[in-house]
């Protein structure tokens, strides 16, 4: 196939190209450039007036309690969503496996009319959780990327104790670890130093959560003298996630073990936990990924995550961000954890994109693209999306 006249985000940088062409062949971007000619029989469209990005990379959601939509909406972080004792838990235990599966379904179809291609899922509920998502998510043109966790966590009394995981737990992680891509980490607070370098060990993508709330740093404190940022890295995690209360020495730790950190800017804000500081995790060389969180309290939209977090920021801060770097944040920076083919656009990459309208009534006149797409497109400037090499929704 071959997009003719198309105004293109281009690589890693999202190279701004006013009109060019690029041929998919099969899921791939086989080529792009202005001399580029139709072979005979070749499909062809013209996209005149259209803008095509990278389909955006949630890096952070989760989507298995879609079930539970605003439920107790005035209530703490950790009476809410606690691993263990938060009311999240119930619900998930006492929700059909019919239901959670037609709620997660629905999500992820929300996501791809919103231009996500990519989701980086947190998965409860041991091998059993990471099979519901499996199979509600089978048959959607869209890639979850399922991050699972064993059901066991330890207390503060097994944490000072350097408590190792038991036998049992070693053998529940083993199959886990062959059924999904990576392992989803609960936070270091929920685990000692030896259960933390166990989980370093897989051969396997590892995220955590860590500084999402004051109160989980200072609960890290008083147990092990050790901020909740140090203890994290132990598990030696592709990505940290919220990192809102990371201090600057943090950051800058995370840099240095090239641990990505994915902010969640509209959830800790939807918690009243705060906002993160991205003005200083840039300075500080992190790689930075944008995700929407749980969608309990959170929509799965990263255009509204996008406009949030650049305007927030800038009222805070006081200094303004490119909307380049915001735009990097919800694609092409996810690249560096997930391999080169996920998040930009260039040859080999998987064909996964956006077709925006550049002549939508909110866009034109589209003085600054990125500016446009970061904070006024939305589902409804969408005109098609393409998920490895097929048009999933909408339509030329
Ligand atoms: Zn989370």
């Amino acid at each position: 196939m071959l997009i003719r006249n198309v105004s293109l985000f281009y690589g890693k940088d999202l190279n701004y190209i006013v009109k060019t062409n690029v041929r998919i062949s099969k899921k791939y971007v086989e080529s792009i450039g202005g001399g580029l000619v139709p072979h005979s029989k070749e499909k062809v469209i013209d996209c005149e007036g259209l803008l095509m990005m990278p389909g955006f990379v949630n890096s952070h959601i989760h989507i298995g309690d879609s079930i539970g939509k605003d439920v107790g909406i005035n209530s703490d972080v950790e009476s809410k969503i606690h691993p263990v004792n938060g009311f999240k838990q119930r619900i998930l235990k006492n929700s059909e496996i019919s239901h959670l599966t037609n709620f997660i379904r629905n999500s992820c179809i929300s996501m791809i009319r919103k231009g996500i291609t990519t989701f980086i899922d947190f998965r409860e509920g041991g091998l059993e959780g990471v099979n519901i998502l499996k199979n509600a998510s089978s048959g959607i043109p869209i890639r979850p990327i399922v991050l699972g966790r064993i059901n066991y966590y330890q207390d503060s009394k097994l944490i000072k104790k350097n408590h190792s995981l038991p036998e049992s737990k070693k053998i529940d992680l083993k199959s886990l670890v062959k059924n999904c891509n990576g392992l989803g980490i609960s936070g270091p607070n929920e685990f000692s130093d030896s259960v933390l370098k166990y989980f370093s060990k897989q051969k396997i993508m590892r995220a955590i959560h860590s500084a999402e709330t004051e109160e989980s740093n200072r609960i890290s404190k008083k147990t092990t003298q050790k901020t909740e940022t140090q203890r994290a890295l132990l598990a030696k995690p592709n990505l940290l996630i919220h990192m809102t209360y990371a201090s600057k020495s943090d950051l800058l730790l995370a840099a240095r073990n090239k641990a990505g950190v994915v902010v969640c800017p509209r959830a800790n804000g939807a918690l009243a936990e705060g906002i993160p500081d991205v003005n200083l995790m840039m300075k500080a060389g992190c790689n930075l990924t944008i995700g929407t969180d749980n969608v309990m309290i959170n929509s799965p939209d990263m255009f509204r995550e996008m406009d949030y977090l650049w305007k927030v920021s800038m009222g805070m801060n006081k200094t303004r961000i490119s909307p380049k770097s915001i735009l990097k944040m919800a694609t092409a920076n996810a690249t560096n954890t997930l391999g080169n083919k996920i998040g930009t656009i260039q040859r080999n990459s998987f064909a996964d994109c956006i077709f925006i309208e550049k002549h939508a009534i909110d866009l034109e006149p589209m003085h600054n693209p990125y500016a446009a797409v970061v904070h006024r497109a939305s589902e409804n400037t969408i005109r098609a999306v393409m998920f490895e090499g097929e048009i999933v929704h909408g339509k030329f």
